[in-house]
């Protein structure tokens, strides 16, 4: 569909970043097209349904911008999960294995009310990690998470996989 093929042509593939061995996908080009970026945008929002979330959560820090972009055309709020010590108040926790040491993202108790339903958003799906950090924190915060979608799924490094059973939606899968 469209919004795929505007993910295909706007991403540039950056060899070596951030380290030797590694082609990062740069989706910066995708963003500062501003038709492209409402296409997608509008493309994410069809296809969960307009009433079907309440609050989109994004994943510090590119998923900020995809994810205010989608709230806004769905007329409902953002909810940051931010790397740790970012937060101003009380913050639940879940700390994830990087290839080398760990991560810890946050969210703020107070971020869900009960029985909202949550979309959360990235830019890119690689190994899986970040995501499933993400979505065990939304739900020890008392959210109901209703859909994963990213813009650019990395499928060789099995991020699909390791989320099984959740369901995880991709604009594109390369
Ligand atoms: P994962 O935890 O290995 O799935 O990595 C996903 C996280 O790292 C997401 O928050 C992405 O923004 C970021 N990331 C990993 N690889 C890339 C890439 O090639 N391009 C852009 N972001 C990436």
């Amino acid at each position: 569909p469209e919004a795929a093929r505007l993910v295909a042509s706007r991403v540039l593939d950056v060899p070596d970043f951030p380290k030797p061995g590694v082609m990062f996908k740069d989706l910066m080009p995708l963003f500062a097209d501003g038709k492209a970026f409402r296409e997608v945008t509008d493309g994410i929002v069809a296809y969960h349904g307009r009433d079907t979330f309440d609050v989109v959560v994004g994943i510090e820090a590119r998923g900020f911008v995809v994810a205010a972009a989608i709230a806004y055309a769905a007329g409902v709020g953002v909810v940051p999960v931010r790397k740790a010590g970012k937060l101003p108040r009380a913050a639940h926790s879940v700390s994830y294995a990087l290839e080398y040491g760990e991560a810890t993202l946050e969210v703020h108790e107070d971020a869900f009310t009960a029985g909202h339903r949550v979309l959360v958003v990235d830019d890119v799906l690689a190994t899986g990690g970040t995501a499933e950090a993400t979505l065990d924190l939304v739900e020890r915060a008392g959210g109901t998470v209703t859909g994963f979608t990213v813009l650019l799924e990395l499928g060789f490094l099995g991020g699909r996989k390791r989320l099984a059973p959740r369901s995880v939606h991709a604009l594109l899968t390369v």
